[in-house]
């Protein structure tokens, strides 16, 4: 055997055991790798994580940053879910975290979930609420922010509504998590909207509302769950990790 058949033997021999590695099933109880179980139910702690800050704006549009309008949301999601839930924020004012940090930060509380909230951009024409889930067990509690969410929202044009895609804060952390995108800064209706205290405070309560909700019935009225996809996590060189 040349030594390049060699190398290609031990390369195929190696991707053969890391496929068989990666369909591996989630470990059972505290956490799940893969997210390959159904959705959370009883919780009654939530990690809130606006999206951005510091030297990461985020999206800037009509003069509005997503990263302080995400914050926004986010403290008056706090407020809606108190009392009764332990709410941790992965930041309370202007800083910049890692979005690794971001993981750590839920994957070190069990038996909660994790709602990282953002504002989108996009063509003109897009507006609306679109929520990003990547695993079995967020898709319910997705749906039922997408249904929220939709519900406040007076007009939709061209938005994606329900996505699954591996990001980095959908596929990582070992409790549930979902990513929101509450509105495109980038369309003008959405911008106005969302530069009023009283439709951010709608889109909060509609937040809070799907996690009582999630929490209240689990899966209960979601429709069948997903297949899981035994996807390795989600890595900052991922095109949109
Ligand atoms: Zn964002």
């Amino acid at each position: 055997m040349t030594a390049s058949r060699l190398f290609s033997f031990l390369a195929g021999a190696f991707l053969l055991a890391s496929c068989q590695m990666t369909q591996m099933p989630g470990l059972p109880g505290k956490g799940s790798v893969y997210g390959d179980r159904a959705g959370p139910s009883g919780f009654r702690s939530v990690i809130l994580d606006a999206g951005h800050g510091g030297k990461d704006s985020g999206a800037v549009s009509h003069g509005m940053m997503e990263k302080t309008y995400a914050l926004d949301i986010a403290k008056r999601v706090r407020s809606n879910l108190s009392p009764g839930y332990r709410v941790v924020m992965t930041r309370t004012d202007d800083r910049f975290i890692e979005l690794n940090d971001r993981v750590h930060v839920a994957s070190h509380n069990s038996d909660a979930i994790l709602v990282s909230i953002h504002l989108n951009h996009g063509r003109r024409y897009r507006a609306g609420p679109e929520t990003y889930w990547w695993r079995t067990d967020s898709y319910s509690l997705a749906r039922r922010f997408q249904q929220q969410m939709n519900a406040v929202c007076p007009h939709e044009s061209g938005n994606a509504g329900m996505v699954r895609r591996r990001l980095r804060l959908t596929r990582n952390p070992t409790i549930p998590c979902v990513l929101l995108e509450c509105g495109y800064l980038s369309n003008s209706r959405d911008a106005r909207l969302l530069a009023t205290a009283a439709y951010r405070e709608r889109m909060a309560q509609a937040i809070a509302r799907a996690i009582r909700d999630q929490s209240a019935y689990g899966d209960a009225g979601m429709g069948p769950l997903p297949r899981p996809i035994y996807a390795p996590p989600s890595k900052a060189s991922d095109a949109r990790g």
